[in-house]
């Protein structure tokens, strides 16, 4: 019988018209493990022991984030970070809609708790959505 995240994981793969194929699994239970968006690099790396090849994982990545599946963000240091679509903001208009924080000493990326935004006498795409927030600073374990 088989696993039911994997179940659900192939469901979302089947409602977004994608096959639920091995690499896709795996990069998807991965990223859902992580719970932080992830450089394809990292990416590759963890999956090699399961013999997918950096070009496989990278056509993955961007054909689940193509189809909502992931989200893909530049944190600043053009590097796309992957990261699971949550399930709030899946098949909204806005993918990035909660903040991040950027270690300025590692590099390290992490998700924050979703930030209300003020609606009024804002523009257009804090409304709608549209905005990436990062917050820099030094992560616990640089600090430590
Ligand atoms: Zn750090
Ligand atoms: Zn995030």
């Amino acid at each position: 019988m088989a696993h039911p995240e994997i179940l659900s994981w192939d469901d979302r793969l089947r409602s977004a018209g994608l096959r639920a194929t091995a690499p896709r699994r795996a990069v998807l239970r991965l990223l859902a493990s992580w719970a932080r968006p992830a450089t394809h690099a990292e990416v590759a790396r963890a999956l090699e022991p399961d013999a997918w090849d950096r070009a496989t994982v990278y056509r993955n990545l961007c054909d689940l984030a193509e189809a909502g599946i992931l989200t893909r963000s530049d944190m600043g240091d053009h590097v796309w970070r992957f990261e699971l679509a949550r399930a709030e903001e899946h098949g909204h208009e806005s993918p990035s809609a909660h903040p991040h924080f950027v270690c300025t000493t590692c590099g390290e990326v992490s998700c924050l708790p979703d930030l209300a935004l003020p609606v009024e006498r804002v523009p257009v795409a804090v409304r709608t959505g549209k905005v990436e927030v990062r917050v820099h600073g030094v992560c616990d374990s640089c600090a430590a």
